[in-house]
């Protein structure tokens, strides 16, 4: 989502200053920082670079410095008190209202310009649509998260759930498509809660937009992330049948304990978890199946974390991110009694990555000369003629070639894994002609 905000952001500033982007700070006249709040670390990262920062003010008074993101909102004007180079703070929600901000704080140097506010979805309304050429393209289709999980801080920076309007999504969608896009990835912080009404005043959800899209000429695959368990309805979940959605789905779900669940109000027990991804298997055996886990959340004790590790070979997760419990301000969690040793922390949060490292290995060697429709998305920085692209179940891929072009789908023998990357051959020609403009056929 910051990523996506970030080119925003990007967009905005070209089309009304007609500003460009520099590849070096210190090239620049404005310095603009998108930060992340979600855990402590991300937090203090953002301090660290203002500090780096600072030189470049105190050589060039006249720089502008700009925080954006869930840190502005969360710390407000106490970034202006530890960091007094800092000239602009403003959140997610007002990115559209930066070039406003520009000239004001060009007009009153000295003074800080604010505004973390979250005015609805008008953001949306004032943001040009971006020229940006790429084989696969972000569209936000909701912000924000009204679930209000105790350990979590995005409903406090990012405001509640706010639906952008099916229409204007079906617009970007399809000019994203116009650039270029081959494959669209649907954002959220709860995806799937997405909600609004049709052009016949239809309630519609994620499942709709999906369907819509991938009739859209040129798209020839749709990822969405990320979604929440207890919005994932029989609806969605049948959408997998759509061979235009991708074979990888991402949901969170945190811990394999019902205690610890119940504890986090995240309103589901380990067996609803389960029985979605059984539904979903039914319709796609090999999807690629990856969630995210916190370990030594308040009061974990050592029999619920063996649960959850039970859980992960249970479900046999292709992946996961996985974190230490970080408490963050204002969240009900942050104010629980937290007797878990720091010692503990470390060593489960060791134990779960080294089981998730190995059911990833093996659900990679399973791909091992299997042919993949790979879309490509750039050269590899290492080793000159080597492109890298990624598989429909989202797996990034390696492999020679003099003359395929970025954005292509081309197809690919497996030929060698390792853990994060598969290695491969091109075994045809370019693909695009032959998926008609219509079909891809999803490699298992
Ligand atoms: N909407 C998603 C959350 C996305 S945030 C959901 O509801 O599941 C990305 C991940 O960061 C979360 O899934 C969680 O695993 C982790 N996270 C969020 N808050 C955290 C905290 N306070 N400490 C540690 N990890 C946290």
């Amino acid at each position: 989502m910051n990523e996506y905000d970030s080119e925003k952001l990007n967009d905005v500033l070209r089309q009304n200053l007609k500003m460009q982007r520099t590849m070096r700070a210190e090239d620049a006249d404005l310095l603009f920082l998108n930060t992340c709040s979600i855990r402590e670390k991300a937090q203090e990262k953002v301090f660290h670079q203002l500090g780096r920062w600072r030189k470049f003010k105190l050589q060039n008074p006249d720089i502008l410095i700009a925080v954006g993101g869930c840190v502005a909102t969360q710390e407000g004007k106490k970034i202006k008190n530890r960091s007094p180079q800092v000239d602009i703070i403003f959140g997610p929600q007002t990115i559209h209202r930066l070039p406003e901000m520009i000239k004001g704080a060009i007009e009153k140097s000295n003074s800080v310009e604010i505004d973390i506010s979250f005015p609805e979805i008008e953001k949306f309304d004032y943001l040009p649509s971006s020229n940006k050429k790429s084989p696969s393209a972000y569209l936000s289709i909701m912000e924000g998260c009204s679930k209000y999980c105790t350990f979590c801080v995005v409903p406090y920076t990012r405001g509640e759930e706010v639906n952008r309007r099916f229409d204007d999504i079906l617009y970007e969608a399809n000019n994203l498509a116009k650039f270029g896009a081959k494959e669209i990835i649907l954002l959220g912080q709860n995806v799937n809660a997405y909600k609004s009404v049709d052009y016949h005043g239809q309630n519609v959800g994620l499942s709709h937009l999906i369907r819509y899209i991938s009739h859209i000429d040129g798209v020839y695959r749709i990822r969405h992330t990320t979604s929440h368990p207890i919005d994932f309805n029989d609806e969605l979940i049948n959408e997998y049948k759509n061979p235009k959605m991708a074979n990888n789905l991402h949901l969170p779900v945190q811990s394999g304990s019902d205690a610890i669940l119940s504890k986090m109000k995240r309103k589901h027990t380990t067996l609803e978890y389960k029985s979605i991804i059984r539904k979903i298997r039914k319709i796609r055996p090999n999807i690629n199946l990856t969630s995210d886990f916190i370990v030594g959340y308040p009061g974990e004790t050592e029999s619920e974390f063996q649960e959850t590790m039970e859980f992960i070979s249970d479900v046999n997760f292709s992946d996961a991110y996985s974190f230490i419990y970080s408490p963050r301000p204002g969240t009900p969690a942050s104010i629980e009694k937290d007797d878990v040793l720091e010692f503990d922390k470390k060593r489960r949060l060791s134990e779960l990555q080294d089981l998730l490292r190995q059911q990833s290995l093996n659900f990679s060697e399973k791909m091992l000369g299997t042919k993949q429709s790979v879309l490509i998305e750039g050269n590899s920085a290492k080793r000159a003629k080597e492109l890298y692209g990624r598989t429909d179940n989202n797996k990034v891929v390696n492999f020679q070639s003099k003359n395929k072009k970025v954005g292509s789908l081309v197809e690919v023998i497996i030929t060698e894994v390792k853990r994060n990357t598969l290695y491969g051959e091109t075994i045809n020609n370019d693909i695009n002609s032959q998926l008609n403009g219509s079909r891809v056929t999803i490699a298992q």
